[in-house]
């Protein structure tokens, strides 16, 4: 892969990665510890799991390409950041049926018998019986994180924690990695760590380091 392309995908890759992490935040701000069960904004949850799917997908889709037909030509890239061919961010399915969601529906308008729809859940999974998996349509599980459109599911602290381990990775490779603190510093003049120079500055004062 050419350099400057590289570095712009990396770029973006940090970009993408950000607003996953933005929105996690938004998302758990929502189930925060020491609110009530049904004490969320359904909208905003809704929301902020899009915005995760979105950007994931766009993740996806750098990484290797839309419906992994780039897998060849982004391998430079997964190697610069060191994303496994079995990364979460990889599985498309679930993404699709949310963005398809329109021709979803009228599939399933046609071909399910109790048209007993069943969309944008929230709760536990398992607390719901006697709905077919194909009346089942967009379901967030709070208590373990996974997001479910009839028989596909993702399960969000994984997504999370590969999103969180490439995104300081796509940083550095974009910027270079960050300068170390002050302290750790050497002075240009003596060579010694910063805390241990006692150089004077032209007007004879010692250096102030910080
Ligand atoms: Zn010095």
């Amino acid at each position: 892969m050419e350099e400057e392309i590289l570095e712009i995908l990396q770029s973006e890759v940090e970009f993408q990665c950000k607003c996953v992490l933005i929105a996690a935040g938004l998302l758990s701000e929502q189930f925060a510890p020491g609110t009530a069960d049904e004490d969320f904004d359904a909208e905003i949850v809704w929301f902020a799991l899009q915005s995760v799917l979105i950007a994931s997908a766009n993740l996806s889709k750098l990484f290797w390409g839309s419906r992994g037909k780039k897998e060849a030509e982004r391998l430079d890239l997964r190697l610069s950041l060191s994303v496994a061919d079995d990364s979460p961010l990889r599985d498309p399915d679930l993404r699709n049926d949310f963005e398809h969601f329109d021709t979803r529906v009228e599939d399933w308008f046609r071909d399910s018998e109790s048209h007993n729809f069943a969309g944008r859940n929230i709760g536990r999974l398992s607390a719901i019986t006697g709905i077919d998996v194909k009346d089942r349509f967009q379901w967030f599980d709070d208590s373990t994180g996974i997001v479910t459109f009839w028989t596909h599911s993702v399960a969000l602290p994984l997504v999370l924690a590969e999103v969180q381990r490439i995104h300081p990775l796509a940083r550095d490779a974009v910027r270079g990695p960050a300068p170390p603190p002050i302290s750790q510093m050497r002075c240009g003049t003596c060579g010694n760590l910063t805390p241990q120079c006692t150089c004077l500055d032209s007007q004879g004062q010692p250096i102030r380091w910080e």
